[in-house]
């Protein structure tokens, strides 16, 4: 029916682009490919430009950004807290408005038939579940962290003491094992405010209608095979799982002001084809100072041609969270000395942000170092690039020894000691590996591999293919609640 509006669907993503990316692609498709409406709700934080400018590059009618009431955050963050404690606190207090903002009405735009949110901002359930209004996790890590996750509060029930000090790897019922060096830092100290945080949310993923996953059948079919298996639903009280990704950034424009697209195109245009090694540790990672001269060492060593992303040394892994893009500091006053003008006929060095996905998408680029932050990883895959996994955080060792043992397109460097420690590479070993990946057969073997998936990846997302089909069919049960039947069509 012509005159009936169209369905409306809301979103809410925790600050960070790493969760604020798939939710906003899974918006763009609902309105371009499945003829819903969209309000887009953002928590606004202190470093939101590379936020707004990836919200607002692509403009569309239906999709609608609305801002929630900045909250009262006096007394509350303080300077030593952890990134994890301080994104949940921020989350918690901005959606105190959410309820009111529903309420308004959004702009006389029709209730809401479904409401999507990413794995911090399950406060969202309490606010909807008043408003009758039906709850979707977007998660948008991988399917082995999902298990993981939604086996923590089995596990925190069942085990005593530190599940890092298990004497054996952890066995998730019905899937594959997960090595103890390998868990997130989230959960390898349950003392911590972090773990306290992500345990409360992942306990409530059961509470959603459905887990939208950003994955895809034959990247992780022994995951997804796992969690959908009965062993696994007895054990764990879980809603119907949706892989529907890959879901990834679109190309940078030249208009992004946190990446100088133009200067890393031209770079990129001179560079023979597969010779580039793009080095980038996500949107927060950071090394130390002296794991960082060993890299940046490494790879004068290999001869390689590279494009380094850099930010100030720091002992925290994460330290760039909320500042990055901020930071723009001369790398030179942390790099080794000389490095730059030693290596400018092979090398670019870009300080703090680079156009990641411009890099990946470009000819020149033949393998990607990095920290394996599950963006990262789909858009390596989805541009055909073999992967050199360096696990900084999060839930980074887990994705890079996936990546490298079941998937083979990634090898990793050997950051990670046996006790589960962060071990400092040398430039000796970093430069074996850079060659290994660029010229050797073991980076021929990566790239096949990856080229596959690559394939696999577009074939998923296209109409008739599986992603695209399941987005497909929870879209068609959210129209057929709202009584509002509007034609599919394969945009
Ligand atoms: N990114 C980028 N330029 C950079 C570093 C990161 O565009 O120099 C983007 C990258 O394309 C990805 C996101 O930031 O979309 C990082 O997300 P990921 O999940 O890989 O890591 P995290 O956010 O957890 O660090």
């Amino acid at each position: 029916n012509k005159s009936s509006p169209k369905p409306h669907v809301g979103f809410l993503a925790s600050p960070g682009m790493g969760h604020i990316t798939p939710l906003f692609e899974l918006a763009l498709r609902l309105v371009t490919q499945h003829n819903f409406q969209v309000t887009f709700l953002v928590i606004t934080t202190d470093s939101t430009a590379a936020q707004y400018n990836y919200l607002h590059a692509t403009p569309h009618p239906d999709l609608h950004i609305v801002d929630l009431p900045p909250a009262d955050m006096s007394g509350l963050l303080f300077e030593d807290m952890k990134v994890l404690t301080r994104l949940c606190v921020i989350v918690q207090e901005s959606i105190r408005s959410l309820r009111s903002v529903l309420l308004s009405g959004l702009n006389n735009r029709p209730k809401l038939q479904a409401f999507i949110i990413d794995i911090f901002c399950t406060g969202v359930f309490d606010t909807c579940k008043d408003l009758s209004i039906p709850v979707y996790s977007f998660f948008t890590a991988s399917t082995i962290l999902l298990a993981f996750s939604l086996y923590l509060p089995t596990m925190d029930r069942e085990v005593e003491g530190e599940f890092v000090d298990l004497p054996e790897p952890i066995n998730v019922p019905g899937c594959n094992r997960i090595r103890t060096q390998d868990l997130l830092n989230q959960v390898r100290n349950r003392k911590i405010d972090e773990y306290k945080w992500y345990l409360m949310h992942v306990s409530r993923l059961s509470m959603a209608t459905g887990i939208f996953v950003n994955t895809w059948h034959d990247l992780e079919p022994e995951w997804l095979k796992g969690i959908k298996n009965e062993q696994f639903f007895v054990d764990i009280p879980t809603p119907p799982v949706y892989p529907i990704g890959p879901l990834t950034k679109r190309i940078e424009s030249a208009s992004d002001e946190n990446a100088d697209v133009k200067e890393v195109m031209t770079w990129l245009d001179r560079q023979p084809k597969d010779s580039v090694l793009f080095v980038a540790l996500g949107s927060g990672g950071t090394l130390t100072n002296l794991q960082l001269t060993e890299l940046a060492l490494g790879l004068e060593l290999s001869q390689q041609r590279f494009i380094l992303v850099t930010r100030t040394p720091s002992d925290s892994a994460f330290a760039a969270f909320f500042t990055v893009g901020v930071d723009s500091d001369d790398p030179r006053a942390y790099l080794p000395d000389g490095f730059v003008e030693r290596t400018k006929e092979v090398g670019l060095v870009v300080s703090s942000w680079a156009p990641q996905v411009v890099v990946l998408n470009h000819p020149s680029t033949g393998a990607f170092l990095s920290h394996c932050g599950w963006n990262s990883t789909l858009e390596s895959i989805k541009h055909g690039v073999p992967m050199i996994g360096w696990p900084l955080y999060a839930e980074q060792r887990m994705n890079a020894t996936m990546l490298s043992d079941e998937i083979g397109v990634a090898v990793k460097m050997p950051v990670v000691g046996e006790g589960g420690e962060t071990v400092v590479v040398g430039r000796k070993e970093i430069e074996q590996v850079v060659r290994a990946v660029m010229e050797g057969e073991e980076g021929r073997k990566l790239r096949r591999r990856v080229k596959e998936l690559e394939a696999s990846a577009r074939q998923t997302l296209s109409c008739g293919g599986p992603s695209y089909e399941t987005l497909a069919g929870v879209a068609e049960s959210w129209k057929r609640q709202g009584c509002a039947m509007t034609t599919r069509s394969c945009m």
